[in-house]
């Protein structure tokens, strides 16, 4: 497995194996990769002749207020999982070489970046399709790899894709879950043993949620209030439903939606959503 630090060095790599006919895979991580990530790795892998994972914590996507500095660091212990996994290179540029002196160019998807994450988070999706499209213009990947666990993320992300003719296949992937629902999360490791129990509540009130749409129930103020009670023990930053491409806010549930929850436990800010398909 190589490491590549340059966007001019990764592009000339991407473009020499796609000139030899290869397919590239790409998966952009922030790094502290854990079970989530390495199911992105695992099918850029075997979808693709080559994989490509993206290490970078992106400063473009943190409020000054956030948790930028102290987000976890753990390189050698990445590239490791990256190798094992059969990544064949991994691009990890500094954020110097990312966003030089004089850097002003950001890409901006609307609608579908307002609301959910985007209430709290204002410049959040901004700096997230400014680093993908420039990650994206250094792997230049055929297929790229992105989780639900970050629905939101992924509904901007295939939005973005679309709208700029990319010609790129945006491929969503299923949250990986830790054995008792939690969503897994580089965010988990700052949790106290405490927040960590009382974050279950989110998963479990989302996987309630479904089961109360199972058996029919189509009002979304109904299934949202459902979820609200199940979250008592935790500071609730929204729930809502919504339709899943356009993310916009949904009172009865047809096609498929998305059901997504965020909360504080202490500092930390998790989320966690499900999808339902109303048949
Ligand atoms: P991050 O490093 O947190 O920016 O995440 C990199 C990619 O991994 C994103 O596409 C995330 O949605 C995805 N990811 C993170 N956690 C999970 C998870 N628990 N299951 C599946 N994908 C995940």
């Amino acid at each position: 497995m190589i490491i590549i630090r340059t966007p001019r060095e990764m592009r000339e790599w991407a473009l020499a194996q796609r000139q030899t006919g290869k397919t590239i895979g790409c998966v952009p991580t922030m790094g502290a990769l854990h079970e989530g990530h390495a199911s992105l790795m695992r099918e850029a892998v075997a979808k693709n002749d080559v994989g490509v994972a993206s290490l970078f914590v992106n400063p473009k996507q943190f409020a000054p207020h956030e948790d930028f500095g102290k987000y976890p660091r753990m390189f050698e212990a990445d590239c490791a999982m990256a190798e094992q996994i059969g990544i064949t290179a991994v691009y990890a540029p500094d954020v110097e070489t990312m966003y030089p002196d004089g850097y002003q160019t950001y890409v901006t998807v609307e609608e579908v970046s307002q609301g959910l994450c985007g209430a709290a988070r204002p410049h959040h999706f901004r700096g997230v399709t400014t680093v993908v499209t420039k990650l994206f213009n250094a792997m230049v990947p055929h297929r790229a790899y992105f989780g639900q666990k970050d629905a939101q993320q992924c509904a901007v992300i295939k939005r973005m894709a679309r709208d700029l003719d990319m010609g790129i296949e945006i491929v969503e992937m299923p949250i990986v879950r830790e054995a008792d629902g939690l969503a897994m999360s580089s965010r988990n490791a700052y949790l106290s043993p405490e927040e960590r129990q009382r974050a279950l509540c989110l998963s479990r009130s989302l996987f309630r949620a479904r089961d109360i749409m199972e058996l029919g129930e189509r009002n979304a103020r109904k299934i949202i209030h459902a979820v609200r009670e199940g979250m008592a023990d935790v500071d609730i930053d929204y729930v809502e439903l919504a339709d899943a491409d356009s993310l916009k806010p949904v009172e009865h549930v047809q096609g498929t939606i998305v059901l997504a929850a965020a909360a504080f436990l202490g500092k930390t800010r998790l989320i966690d959503n499900i999808k339902f398909e109303a048949k």
